[in-house]
């Protein structure tokens, strides 16, 4: 078996089961097996694989064909400039909420100093990525999983910066330390009703804290607003990912709060996906 049959393999039995990137999927879970970058096995096709590989490769194929998303299985994923640890219980980075980042960058182009707060820290993935972008900024992470917490601390450990950042476990309700700058989150918003209908990938194995926002799917952004009203300075910035349909929802709950909406994004499929926000009195 070589590393050209082995992908074509493995794409014929993710394709039967309508997984939709299967090529993709093989390459990244076979260049995982071999610790190696995909570009290797495009230049190396007709290396021969080892039957101890072979075995690896196939049992994560078995598994990626049950639905398993890639990112369980190699335990990491990119984004934005970096690449995260990953573990189930936790939420998959997604590249839609890259834009919060390139919102945020954009929102904070001329400052050097700001105190960040990440509610629903999750995997680090946000707040991390932009203390690696801005070298003077400071963060806390907090979430109400211990699992978020233990593996946010990781993921800074990983991208050293650690000496910048501190993850709290609590839930929002309880938090009121400190007073900031800029508050960021990517809350559950998904439906509860409409849980059901998410891909089986992510309705299967992505955990439901992260996805379920009650039962209009606003229930957890509107803690956050709340919470950000008390824990952000004068003047200071709320950056929300939202639900496609959520936009008048949220921007009426935020304005009875006294912000004054900035700016809404869209995502990379053109649905609104971030509102920022400043607090004003
Ligand atoms: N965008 C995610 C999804 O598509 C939902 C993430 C969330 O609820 N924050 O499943």
């Amino acid at each position: 078996m070589n590393i050209y049959n082995a992908i074509k393999e493995g794409s014929k039995i993710l394709k039967k089961k309508d997984i939709k990137f299967s090529d993709l999927d093989c390459e990244i879970l076979l260049a995982n097996v071999l610790k190696k970058q995909r570009k290797y096995l495009i230049l190396n096709l007709d290396k021969p694989l080892n039957k101890k590989n072979y075995e690896i490769y196939k049992d994560l194929i078995n598994q990626r064909s049950n639905g398993k998303p890639v990112a369980y299985l190699t335990k990491k994923k990119d984004f934005w400039n970096s690449e995260f640890i990953i573990e189930e219980g936790i939420l998959i980075p997604r590249p839609d909420t890259e834009v919060l980042i390139e919102a945020t960058l954009k929102l904070f182009k001329n400052k050097d100093y700001a105190n960040i707060l990440d509610i629903g820290v999750g995997s680090g993935c946000i707040l991390l990525s932009i203390l690696k972008e801005k070298p003077c900024f400071y963060g806390k992470g907090v979430d109400i999983s211990s699992k978020s917490i233990s593996l946010s601390k990781l993921n800074a450990k990983k991208l050293s910066l650690e000496n910048r950042v501190k993850f709290i476990k609590t839930d929002v309700d309880n938090f009121c330390l400190g007073k900031y700058d800029l508050i960021i989150s990517n809350p559950p918003y998904i439906n509860s009703n409409k849980i059901k209908y998410l891909e089986k990938d992510v309705r299967e194995f992505e955990p439901k804290l992260a996805l379920d926002g009650g039962l209009d799917g606003t229930f957890k952004t509107l803690k956050i607003i709340k919470k950000a009203s008390t824990l952000l300075k004068s003047n200071g910035k709320l950056v929300l990912e939202i639900g496609y349909d959520q936009k008048t929802k949220i921007i009426c709950l935020l304005k009875k709060r006294g912000f004054y909406i900035n700016n809404i994004i869209k995502d990379y499929a053109k649905n609104d996906r971030c509102i920022i926000s400043t607090k004003i009195n």
